[in-house]
């Protein structure tokens, strides 16, 4: 047993049984057995199922909403938007079932046709801190295009994703096709690494673990699906709305109190404009209310764990803090908004991804020195340009190399757009038009005249 802690309060909110070896594998083989039937549903009664899936959640969004308040310390307007998530990204690809068209390709001899070959199970992988869009960005894609679903949630939030598991079942997905599997990484996720009835792996966590999952899977050529960590940049320049950039850039940052791995983490701003950046950022900082998430008027919860706690303190403790908002004393795992005012780019907070609500603000001095800063990193995942010269926004946008940017905006998620990282932050694409054609194998039949 797991006891799923309130990152709040500290109180324990409820005790879920953590699936041994034995279970997971039991789980996989029902998961491959239930294979070959849903594969042949038809399209449009695959897609039916999902359209009432959707409904559900969409009569559950306050329910889900509640759960991942009490279980994630959630701000009540992030946990609906991430519920109404997984409502909207099933309505999407409830169309894909009858969309998922091959080629029909000219060749001598006779005609060729291509197909979108479902893989058979899918193991998808979950962390703590948006447990319900990452579940539904994996399930939704995968079960559209006829596969089945193994999924283990994180340890610290497996709540929402069992309730949405069953909430597929009542939707009519057939015994099997989404499983949720509560368990430890190393036991249940590793196994979906090394099962070979597990035909491909989506994960979502830290780099470290997404090298062991990469590792692990090339002994069997699975394919896997890697979304890591960021640190990310937020590049504003001096022609740019700066009261817009520095009252935009908290919620950038400490929104799910940094816990994300698109946060825009490191601040770079043209150095003409730098000061009155910093000066009109340090009174939006402190504007955050920063409360307990049952408070609706929270605009930042707690951290997820001590463990986070003690690790993000470990980076502010090194670093000199130019100023701090607001936090609670406890109990909970409380964290002000932090900003650093820093000019080393060798520093731990400037490199590592803190993965808390830590930003850490730099000047630069030009378009070349914006896009070196920002590119010196091993990750690639999101990031955003403020600026009013609509070339430099593109030159800029096409220099970074980064996966997810936004020009004027912090947006990086949008269920109809590709979603995932450059470099260290990740391997592969979630979200956007192509997602259920990386959940199958490109078959090619070719049949003579003859
Ligand atoms: P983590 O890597 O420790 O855990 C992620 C998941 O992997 C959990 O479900 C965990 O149980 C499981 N896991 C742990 N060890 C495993 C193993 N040996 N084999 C298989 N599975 C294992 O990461 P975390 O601390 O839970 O999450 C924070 C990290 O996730 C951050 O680095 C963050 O940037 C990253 N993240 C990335 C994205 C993205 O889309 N790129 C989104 C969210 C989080």
């Amino acid at each position: 047993m797991y006891s799923v802690v309130n990152p709040a309060t500290e109180e324990v909110v409820a005790e879920v049984e953590m699936a041994d070896l034995a279970a997971t594998d039991a789980a996989i083989e029902r998961a491959a057995a239930a294979f070959p039937a849903w594969r042949d549903v038809a399209p449009g009664e695959k897609a039916r199922i999902l359209r009432r899936f959707a409904a559900l959640v969409d009569e559950h969004v306050d329910e889900l909403a509640a759960l991942e308040v009490r279980n994630a310390g959630h701000t009540w307007g992030n946990a609906t938007w991430e519920a109404g998530n997984v409502r909207d990204v099933l309505n999407y690809y409830s169309a894909a079932p009858e969309r998922l068209t091959g080629h029909q390709i000219p060749v001598a001899g006779g005609i060729d046709v291509t197909f979108h070959e479902p893989l058979g199970v899918v193991g998808i992988i979950v962390p703590w801190n948006f447990p319900m869009p990452i579940a539904g960005w994996g399930f939704a894609p995968a079960l559209a295009a006829g596969n089945t679903v193994v999924l283990k949630p994180a340890e610290l939030t497996p709540l929402t994703a069992i309730r949405l598991g069953e909430l597929g079942r009542e939707a009519g997905l057939p015994e099997g096709v989404l499983t949720i599997i509560p368990g430890r990484g190393p036991v249940v996720g590793e196994r979906f690494v090394t099962h070979p009835a597990v035909r491909k792996v989506c994960f979502t966590g830290s780099t470290k673990v997404g090298q062991q999952i990469m590792r692990g899977a090339a002994d069997q050529v699975k394919r896997v699906t890697l979304e890591l960590g960021g640190k990310s940049a937020n590049i504003v320049f001096a022609d740019s709305d700066l009261a817009r950039a520095a009252a935009s850039a908290p919620s950038a940052v400490f929104d799910n109190a940094g816990q994300d791995c698109c946060a825009r983490s490191r601040i770079l701003v043209e150095r003409s404009a730098y000061d009155e950046f910093v000066s009109l950022l340090e009174p939006a900082v402190k504007a955050v209310r920063v409360l307990d998430p049952t408070d609706r008027s929270s605009e930042m919860g707690p951290l997820i764990s001590a463990r986070q706690l003690s690790t993000v303190r470990g980076y502010v403790d090194e670093a000199e803090v130019a100023f701090t908002g607001s936090a609670p004393d406890g109990p909970g795992y409380w964290c002000p908004p932090t900003v650093v005012l820093s000019d080393d780019p060798g520093e731990r907070i400037w490199r590592e991804e803190v993965f808390g609500p830590v930003v850490a603000v730099m000047p630069f001095d030009d378009e070349a020195h914006a896009v070196e800063l920002a590119n010196d990193s091993d990750l690639g995942l999101s990031g955003s340009i403020f600026t009013r010269d609509l070339g430099r926004a593109l030159r800029v946008s096409r220099a970074v190399e980064a996966g997810a940017l936004s020009v004027n905006s912090h947006s990086s998620v949008r269920y109809w757009t590709p979603f995932g990282g450059f470099k260290q932050s990740g391997l592969g694409r979630e979200l956007g038009p192509d997602a259920p054609q990386s959940f199958t194998d490109v078959k090619n039949v070719f049949f003579s005249h003859d």
